[in-house]
């Protein structure tokens, strides 16, 4: 079934957290997006505990459960995990509780006696990966016609998309132990690397990636699995995701353009994913739903089993995303990140409810708690390039579709501190943000996707 558009969508909704109202903040109480805080005693035992976010405020729904102004008569939410609010079907009830118990006029919270401990300044409290800290599984796809476009062209001028495209959302099994939550660092990884351009130029090295990439992607969880050997309907695919969220796919291009035929990505992409603390729900989402990208004509209808009414009219999501860049010399000097592209997740060819059914569609079991990633989100302009591969071009990155040139450099951006910037140096921070905006609704956000590149091990 369709995320319907409701009451709990009016933008006249405002908060006693003042700083909720304001029409800037990515978190009014339309959004309530869900996450995980991780709690350390003076022993250092730690725990986890479900977090909503409220304007500048973390809200611990274990801790609201405790108080009982919310009755949880059935623990079905204070002392388990994201997962079971999203596997059981509590979400949208406990959305709208939450949303009352925020709204202006309710004075039960935040006249009561153990507000302190249950509503929190964000800056006070630690969050780890969105999904009780952990991620089950890691598929990432490859669903922004622009970004196939793109980087086909520059390893195959004549022929930039494979016949299989327009057909069948492109994915591979990503890996899930090295998915970090925003803020963590990133060491540059080390890896095979030719010295050349092809192996006719030398024999592989092994040593620190040269060419390392951030990719802008959007991520979707999965909150309601499936069982193994019973396939996902399209018309039902969107029930199965509980939310999405920003993901950085961090490449290693030198790595990735010696190992990647015949099988496709492996150690280029897997040291690690930065994911963004909070999964925005579907619900939350709703008024910001657009058609599914127009396909040109001459593409191919997609086959039946991707096909539904509601994909077509509603099957895209208008997230606007931005990548920013602030080097260490950056920082050091008080400048403010730059910001590298923006752009928006409309312009996907494959939606997200098409690249879940596809995933099911031979009867693979998805869980609760999976992470499936988009793939780099590009638009049809240079500013709307998700990573520094397509932003830096070897040849004309100016021209739109960018122009290939054999034997030329690559174009740096440049930085207010003069420096220069092909691919990512160490101390660099990728930023990455997204909200959505549409008139006569609130805007709602993501929040911040962080992560600093370290230097590579000594080797
Ligand atoms: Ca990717």
């Amino acid at each position: 079934m369709p995320y319907e558009i409701d009451e709990t969508h009016d933008p006249k909704l405002e908060s006693w957290v003042e700083s909720a109202n304001d029409p800037k903040s990515d978190f009014p109480i339309q959004n309530l997006p869900l996450g995980t805080r991780v709690s350390i005693d003076d022993d250092g035992d730690s725990w986890l505990s479900v977090v909503t976010r409220v304007g500048d405020m973390v809200v611990d729904l274990s801790a609201l459960a405790a108080s009982e102004i919310i009755p949880d008569e059935d623990d079905e939410w204070a002392f388990f995990g994201v997962d079971a609010i999203a596997a059981d079907g509590t979400w949208p009830s406990l959305r709208r509780q939450l949303q009352q118990l925020f709204s202006r006029d309710d004075s039960r919270l935040r006249s009561h006696t153990d507000r302190d401990e249950i509503v929190m300044p964000a800056e006070e409290v630690g969050l780890g990966l969105p999904f009780f800290n952990m991620v089950i599984d890691y598929t990432d796809f490859y669903a922004s016609l622009f970004h196939a476009t793109n980087v086909g062209s520059m390893f195959r001028p004549d022929n930039p998309l494979l016949p299989n495209y327009k057909h069948i959302p492109i994915a591979y099994h990503g890996r899930a132990s090295t998915i970090v939550p925003s803020g963590a660092p990133v060491r540059r990884p080390r890896g095979q690397l030719l010295p050349g351009a092809t192996i006719a130029d030398g024999d592989p090295v092994f040593g620190p990636c040269k060419l390392l990439d951030y990719e802008l992607e959007v991520g979707f969880v999965v909150g309601r699995g499936n069982e193994r050997g019973s396939p996902i309907a399209i018309g039902e695919a969107e029930d199965h995701i509980l939310g999405m969220c920003l993901v950085n796919d961090w490449s290693a291009r030198d790595i990735q353009k010696w190992e990647y035929q015949p099988l496709g990505p492996f150690l280029a992409k897997n040291f690690a994913t930065t994911v963004s603390p909070y999964i925005v729900t579907m619900e939350a989402l709703a008024p910001f739903r657009t058609p599914a990208m127009e396909r040109a004509a001459g593409d191919p209808t997609p086959l039946g089993y991707l096909t539904s009414e509601h994909n077509t009219k509603a099957g895209g999501v208008d997230i606007t995303l931005e990548v920013f860049l602030s080097s260490a010399k950056m920082r050091d000097s008080g400048a403010e990140p730059v910001r590298l592209s923006r752009g928006s997740f409309k312009d996907m060819y494959w939606t997200i409810g098409q690249m879940l059914t596809h995933h099911a569609s031979n009867g693979c079991q998805m869980q609760p708690g999976d992470l499936l990633a988009s793939g780099t989100v590009s638009g049809p302009t240079r500013d709307a390039r998700g990573c520094l591969l397509e932003l830096t071009w070897d040849g004309d990155p100016f021209a739109s579709p960018p122009k290939v040139v054999p034997g030329t450099q690559r174009t740096p951006i440049k930085l207010p501190t003069g420096e220069e910037r092909k691919f990512l140096a160490d101390g660099d921070e990728v930023i990455i943000r997204g909200y959505c905006e549409r008139e006569g609704y609130r805007r709602i956000g993501f929040g911040e996707c962080r992560g600093i590149i370290e230097p590579a091990f000594e080797g």
